[in-house]
């Protein structure tokens, strides 16, 4: 028998202690987003046997169909999370306002930030999904946190990552240690550690972008991606898509063996479609600690001053030299 796994609270608990909390907090911080993966997995698993594919009939927030599993796994992370001491407020994609909880506030010190479910337009087609989180301290001990307090910084996350659920269930996460990737392994519904201290290639030879946008998309972003389509004089080859659909999909591809997912701004939508709280900030920390960039192709991700919750960012994201040839084209450095 080889080694005996580790899984996730055990890892946790091993971890040296962090600037940004306790290892006891986010032991059950995880603990708590590792069972709604076991639970989102499960509905997953079954959708197309039991009802719940398709659409609700409503509109989001984003002015975006809600599938029936956006719901359900929107409801999961709210109940998994509102019987957890240690969270005071909760704020997701599918949501126009954040769910306060005042009944945990003052012992819950963090807020937690969400997309239950990416890449949902996947649902009933059987490919990949995952969902996303990011959580923040309280601003401060003195006052309960309003839909303003969560409306915060990348630099100011204590902990991110997110859940693939593809052919098999994974949950890859951040607290500014490194990242690890952990598998949760069905016969014994534990995550083991699979992907220990996770560092992301300098550079890649895989894109991922909806290029079915790229009538749409500004001179620079265009110009960059006839770039990665010239062939290499080294290999011969070009770089190959490999688009899902699925944001978490593509960017955990790209993390483990580099290259670059773009979802860039648009001529007539210069903040491009994806959301700066939910998504481009945790995800831009999972691949910065993991030794890439993320960009809005002119600034760094995780600098962008958050003014709204529901804030849409242009991101370009991926291997560090990647991400630089793609700023450059953007920039009119390149051309
Ligand atoms: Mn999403
Ligand atoms: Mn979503």
């Amino acid at each position: 028998m080889g080694q005996f796994p580790l899984t996730l609270s055990s890892f946790i608990s091993q971890q040296p202690v962090g600037p940004s909390g306790s290892i006891g907090d986010f032991s059950c911080l995880l603990g708590q987003i590792g069972l709604v993966g076991k639970m989102i997995a499960r509905d997953l698993r079954r959708a197309g046997l039991i009802n719940i594919l398709g659409t609700t009939g409503e509109v989001n927030v984003q002015g975006e169909t809600v599938k029936k599993l956006d719901e359900i796994a929107n409801e999961t992370f709210l109940q998994a999370f509102r019987q957890s001491d240690l969270v005071c407020a909760l704020a997701s994609e599918e949501m126009e306002k954040p769910v306060l909880l005042p009944e945990n506030w003052p012992q819950a010190q963090y807020m937690v930030l969400f997309d239950p479910l990416d890449g949902s337009s996947n649902t009933d087609c059987n490919m990949p999904m995952g969902a996303i989180f990011s959580i923040v301290k309280c601003a401060g001990k003195d006052r309960m946190p309003t839909e303003d307090d969560l409306v915060r910084k990348g630099t100011e996350q204590v902990a991110a990552g997110y859940l693939l659920f593809g052919s098999s269930t994974m949950l890859v996460y951040t607290v500014g240690q490194g990242v690890h990737g952990f598998t949760l392994e069905p016969g014994i519904g534990e995550y083991l550690l699979s992907h220990e201290q996770i560092r992301i290639p300098a550079r890649g030879k895989v894109y991922g972008a909806n290029e079915g946008n790229y009538q749409k998309w500004t001179t620079g972003t265009k110009k960059y991606l006839d770039h990665v389509k010239v062939q290499d004089k080294a290999t011969g080859r070009p770089y190959s898509v490999r688009y899902s659909a699925c944001l978490v999909a593509d960017v955990h591809r790209i993390l483990l063996g580099g290259g670059i997912y773009l979802y860039p701004g648009e001529l007539d939508k210069p903040e491009g479609k994806l959301r700066l709280l939910y998504e481009a900030n945790p995800l831009s920390w999972v691949v910065e600690q993991a030794g890439g960039k993320a960009s809005t192709g002119t600034m760094r991700i995780l600098d962008v001053e958050a003014k709204q919750l529901h804030q849409r960012v242009p991101l370009i994201i991926g291997s560090p030299s990647d991400v630089d040839d793609a700023e450059a084209f953007i920039q009119g450095r390149r051309m």
